[in-house]
């Protein structure tokens, strides 16, 4: 059983204690809830860390007001159970008072560029509360590497960029997404979807499949048309509202008009209680 660990103070002790048995450190970052998504990044971290620390912590500063902070599920016994499976040795599940005692009052704040789109426009203040958390994370487990999700696409270009800026020194590892079996990409959030949304969901993925043949097959060039598309796919699920459908530069984020080269379709839909996200890199001609 990995050793679950609620205080700075404790984490930092255990790892100081792996790293004198001659130990590198990974971490992932997670706020817990935990499915196949969170374990994939836990069993990459394991094939390359002696110590694998795998972070629990429901971040009150990346939610906004009347976002889903309170209900955001917290099987805290589960997680463990699914970090023991995966191999993790120590989990740091802090409480928000550990995190942001009294008198907190430093953040990191990511240019507007990358953070105010996108998820970023609909959730402002967002990517402040997650660069904040996850430089902390850094900060309190000093990892050799730090192991993200390429389904929050945005957020590991914001991280990444953080850690390049401010000379962080870890190496910041983005993982495949995993999907489940219909194709609609695994998310804590899913459990809020009724089994009638459940099945709709899959309109992103098949959104996403289709900019990839309209891209990579039929080498559409025109952002504009292969974005109509992915629209008219989702406008087909009236329960689904879009807040976003995007072609972006992968670093930049800019969205694209003319496509060529690397490029990262990105989507947000509000389906019933949820807001899901997802993407998809492609190459165009
Ligand atoms: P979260 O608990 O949602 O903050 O996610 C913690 C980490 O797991 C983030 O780096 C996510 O990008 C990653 N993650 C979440 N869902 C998936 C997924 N379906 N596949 C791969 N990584 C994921």
């Amino acid at each position: 059983m990995p050793q679950l660990v609620t205080t700075i103070a404790g984490i930092r002790e255990k790892i100081a204690a792996a790293r004198a048995a001659g130990k590198n450190v990974g971490l992932v970052p997670t706020m817990g809830a935990l499915h196949e998504g969170h374990i994939s990044l836990v069993r990459e971290a394991r094939k390359e860390c002696g110590c694998v620390v795998v972070s629990i912590f429901v971040n009150p500063a990346q939610f906004g007001a009347g976002e889903d902070f309170d209900k955001y599920p917290r099987p805290l016994e589960k997680d463990v159970q699914l970090c023991d499976e995966a191999g993790a040795d120590l989990i740091f599940a802090p409480s928000a008072g550990e995190m942001y005692p009294e008198g907190f009052a430093t953040f990191v704040e990511p240019d507007k560029p990358l953070a105010a789109k996108l998820c970023g426009a609909g959730r402002p203040g967002h990517f402040r509360g997650v660069d904040t958390v996850v430089l902390k994370l850094l900060n309190i487990c000093t990892p050799d590497a730090a192991y993200f999700g390429q389904k929050d696409y945005q957020q590991s270009v914001v991280i990444r960029r953080m850690v390049a800026d401010l000379n962080l020194g870890t190496q910041v590892v983005v993982c495949a997404t995993v999907r489940e079996k219909d194709g609609l990409a695994m998310s804590s959030r899913n459990a809020y979807l009724n089994p009638q949304e459940r099945t709709q969901a899959v309109c992103l993925y098949e959104a996403l499949l289709d900019a990839k043949t309209a891209i990579e097959t039929e080498k559409i060039t025109d952002a504009a048309l292969v974005k109509k598309r992915m629209a008219d796919i989702i406008d087909k699920v009236p329960a689904a509202r879009i807040d976003y459908i995007e072609i972006v530069d992968p670093e930049s984020l800019a969205p694209l008009e003319e496509l060529s080269g690397k490029v990262v379709a990105v989507l947000a839909v509000f389906l019933g209680p949820a807001r899901l996200i997802d993407n998809m890199i492609l190459n165009a001609p």
